[in-house]
């Protein structure tokens, strides 16, 4: 069977690969040196050199996206390093904290020729103690005489070591066929099983931009109703918060709280707490100090919760202290720095005052809604339809590739499928995607667009 040339099962297959849920996350974690990077270049296949990820480097993306024997997942890379800021120890926990807090699965990564340090042995028990599945990578092992080695890293008592050498490969199809293992088909925050559970907001922006202050103010002029994990003896990690009549799961504010023993050269760990949060959350309120320019930092955060696909509200603070003239200039930046998420809603705000509080979550509210907009078929290509008719694809080599008909194949984000008779240009399908959004809203959220070409 076939629709407009396109062999039924081909349809259905594009429809079920675009519309995938959020992926599970697997962590990479260890001591500096033992070959994280080289070891989350291989499985991302990435070809850059690893001499970039070294030491103070600000990194901004610490999430990949992988694919093994037909499975996707996310990689946080953690090999992004600044051992002076905390000394080794603690700096290899509080980055292997974040990184396992927000995973569905660990790979330990050991050096085999070295052997155990203290330090694995510390990662051991914050690993016992976070209870996530763990496969341990014995790295360095680039031929048959390091085996030995590889056998050693029982004694750590967390399993079997599967000897790998990152650098030429070996081994690693082994590994990731036990990482698939490990990790879950779908993440255990999956967003389906929270329906009627409070929602997830992560509230992220760059240093100082006052998120701890907003906290603050949302958490005490409204009621804190409970500490996610009151009684164990870390710290809460998600609060319950009472805003506008709603319950609302806030994601890491023990992250924005944390921050003072973070603060000198914690660039690295900001982007991965960021990163922790967001996956974490259903939207992320992206806070930006109104009254500094926007830069190129406030855009990579912008850039990482648009790319994980999560509904995006833009909340302007410190708004008190704007005088005229820097509220003309903000207005300008915001359209030529912020140009990715034009459709995100705004709120100006002030942590100080309180000023436009209230504002928040109706914003949060239509963003969400916009996240989980579904178009019946039958209105999308009623849509498509009239959209091909009066704007067609301009005509390349003689030929005028055509958008026969779509399909929304998923929602948290909105993800729609294409089917075409040819190539369809980027700047048709950027095209599409603004009438899409002028006919069907999603205020609030980042959009996906594939395209398939009939053979
Ligand atoms: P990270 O700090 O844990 O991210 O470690 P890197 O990935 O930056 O690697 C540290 C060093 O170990 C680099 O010089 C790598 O080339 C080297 N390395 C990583 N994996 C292997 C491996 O499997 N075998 C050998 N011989 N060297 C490796
Ligand atoms: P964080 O690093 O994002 O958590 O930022 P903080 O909440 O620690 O705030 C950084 C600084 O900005 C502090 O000195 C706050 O008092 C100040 N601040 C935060 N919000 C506002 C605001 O709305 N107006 C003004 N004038 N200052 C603010």
């Amino acid at each position: 069977a076939a629709v407009e040339g396109f062999d039924i099962e081909d349809v259905e297959g594009a429809i079920e690969a675009a519309g995938h849920g959020p992926l599970p996350v697997l962590a990479v974690v260890g001591r500096p040196n033992v070959g994280k990077s080289t070891l989350v270049n291989r499985i991302i296949g990435r070809r850059e050199a690893v001499v970039e990820d070294k030491p103070g480097v600000t990194r901004d993306r610490v999430t990949y996206e992988a694919e093994w024997a037909g499975r996707r997942f996310k990689v946080v890379d953690t090999g992004g390093w600044e051992q002076d800021v905390l000394g080794i120890d603690a700096s290899v926990a509080a980055q292997a904290e974040y990184a396992i807090e927000a995973s569905d699965a660990v790979v330990f990564v050991v050096d085999a020729k070295v052997g155990v340090t203290d330090t694995d042995e510390a990662v051991v028990r914050l690993l016992r103690k976070a209870g996530k599945p763990v496969v341990l990578c014995a790295n360095k092992v680039d031929g048959p005489s390091g085996e030995a080695d590889a056998t050693a890293l029982w004694s750590l008592g967390i399993g079997e070591p599967h000897p790998v050498s990152s650098l030429h490969g070996r081994g690693t199809g082994d590994m990731l066929d036990a990482v698939l293992e490990a990790l879950p088909e779908a993440p255990a925050q999956s967003f389906g099983t929270a329906v009627g559970g409070p929602r997830r907001i992560a509230l992220i922006g760059r240093p100082n931009v006052g998120k701890s202050s907003l906290l603050n103010k949302v958490a005490n002029e409204e009621r804190v109703v409970v500490n996610e994990l009151a009684g164990t003896t870390r710290d809460p990690v998600d609060e319950l918060i009472e805003l506008g009549g709603i319950t609302w799961k806030f994601v890491d504010t023990a992250g924005i709280r944390k921050r003072v023993h973070l603060q000198q050269g914690a660039d690295y760990y900001a982007s991965l707490r960021t990163a922790a949060a967001v996956e974490k959350a259903e939207v992320a309120v992206i806070l930006i100090d109104a009254s500094e320019s926007i830069s190129v930092q406030d855009q990579r955060i912008v850039t990482m919760a648009v790319e994980a696909g999560r509904a995006v509200v833009l909340a302007f603070n410190k708004w008190d202290t704007l005088d005229e003239e820097r509220r003309y200039y903000l207005e300008r930046e915001i359209e030529t720095e912020l140009a990715q998420v034009a459709w995100a809603p705004r709120v100006n705000v002030s942590a100080r005052t309180g000023r436009h509080m209230e504002k928040l979550v109706p914003a949060i509210e239509t963003a969400i809604a916009g996240w989980e907009t579904r178009v019946p078929t039958g209105r999308l290509n009623a849509f498509l339809g009239e959209l091909v008719a009066a704007h067609p694809h301009p005509v390349r080599g003689g030929k005028q590739p055509r958008i026969l008909f779509g399909t929304q194949a998923g929602t948290k984000p909105p993800r729609f499928v294409l089917f075409a008779s040819g190539f369809i240009e980027h700047g048709y399908r950027r095209f599409v995607e603004r009438r899409l959004r002028e006919e069907f809203g999603f205020e609030g959220t980042p959009i996906h667009i594939s395209v398939r070409v009939r053979e």
